[in-house]
């Protein structure tokens, strides 16, 4: 079991994926996500993580908020793209790779689900975000003392994705045009970057930016010769294992733009940011707070393992049993498989 990233599995599907950055886009993105459905005849999935699902805002419910725009430029077939009955399997291929997707493309761009939020005269970095990434690229601005306003005088475009798939072309090369660089800033791995770079590829010559994102411009390829012979991919720069979070965004952007702006305020945040870093890296208690079950869970007694038995553990909150060594509970599997570490065993056991 790892930490997981469902939209590829999404993707692989043929879903088309939205990601909403906080509360009020759960609701806006699930009024659009319905609607574009409804249009497209594609199931259309949602991106749902515990920093914006548990959290609380003060959220707008107003029914008419959402205005939802029908495409003007797609041509429905005749016989609509829904479901009906009987509808073959080849058939039902054909029209979700010929039509379904292309109309959920039309949707989101009627509805600009993906847009410019700062845009610059003379851009020069555009960064190209999603979901819950948008907003650490926002903290990570504030941070840096980097507001709309100097952004823009420092050529700046901020790209925002509601569809991170599939992503739409002609969104991305408005964005893109004129830049010089493009970093992509998502969790996990590449979603965005890599339709990205596919999508400009073959564009115009003269127009077309640099990409990077998870790698910087050597590039995830570079072979990194070291120290012992060995040869390595290229050097992590958003890296995709674990969390992104707004100081690791901040630096970045500040490596980034470096070449053409820095400011006092930059280099005391980038200052102040390794400072942090050294310090929380620099253990000064030998204590773990280790969570434990609520005051009343049955998991506090259920979890005690009978005198020469041993347990495995799941998905769920009895987990935290892996933490209590006298309740010899040896290690954890996915939801629905609990049982087959067992059956692994049986071999070695008597
Ligand atoms: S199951 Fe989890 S949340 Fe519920 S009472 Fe037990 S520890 Fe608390």
């Amino acid at each position: 079991t790892l930490p997981h990233q469902t939209d590829h599995f999404f993707k692989s599907m043929m879903m088309p994926v939205l990601a909403p950055a906080g509360v009020q886009e759960y609701i806006d993105f699930g009024v659009h996500g319905y609607a574009m459905s409804r249009y497209s005849g594609c199931w259309v999935a949602f991106k749902a993580l515990a920093d914006t699902v548990e959290t609380s805002a003060s959220v707008d419910v107003d029914p008419d908020r959402v205005q939802v725009v029908i495409p003007e430029d797609f041509a429905i077939p005749a016989d609509g793209l829904n479901i009906r009955w009987p509808d073959p399997p080849l058939v039902q291929e054909k029209r979700l790779l010929n039509q379904k997707l292309y109309a959920a493309l039309a949707y989101a761009r009627a509805n600009r689900l993906n847009r410019v939020i700062i845009d610059a005269p003379d851009a020069r970095l555009g960064i190209i975000t999603s979901g819950k990434s948008y907003l650490d690229v926002r903290q990570a601005f504030d941070d840096l003392g980097i507001d709309e306003a100097l952004a823009a005088e420092i050529g700046i475009r901020l790209y925002k994705v509601g569809m991170v798939w599939p992503l739409e072309a002609d969104g991305v090369r408005l964005f893109a045009a004129g830049l010089e660089e493009i970093l992509v800033i998502e969790e996990k791995r590449q979603l965005l970057e890599y339709q990205l770079k596919e999508e400009l590829y073959n564009w115009r010559e003269d127009v077309r930016p640099r990409v990077i994102g998870k790698f910087d411009e050597k590039g995830e390829w570079a072979h990194i010769g070291r120290s012992d012979g060995t040869v390595d991919h290229g050097d992590w720069l958003l890296p995709a294992a674990g969390e992104l979070t707004p100081a690791m965004i901040a630096r970045v952007i500040a490596g980034r733009i470096e070449r053409f702006f820095t400011s006092d305020r930059i280099q005391a945040r980038l200052a102040f940011l390794q400072a942090k870093e050294k310090s929380l890296s620099e253990r000064l208690f030998s204590i773990d707070r280790v969570p434990t079950f609520c005051s009343g869970c049955p998991h506090n007694t259920s979890t005690h393992v009978p005198e020469g038995s041993r347990a495995l553990a799941g998905i769920g909150c009895h987990y935290m049993v892996t933490w209590m060594p006298e309740r010899r509970t040896g290690t954890f599997t996915q939801m629905g498989g609990e049982g087959v570490p067992w059956v692994g065993q049986a071999p070695f056991t008597s």
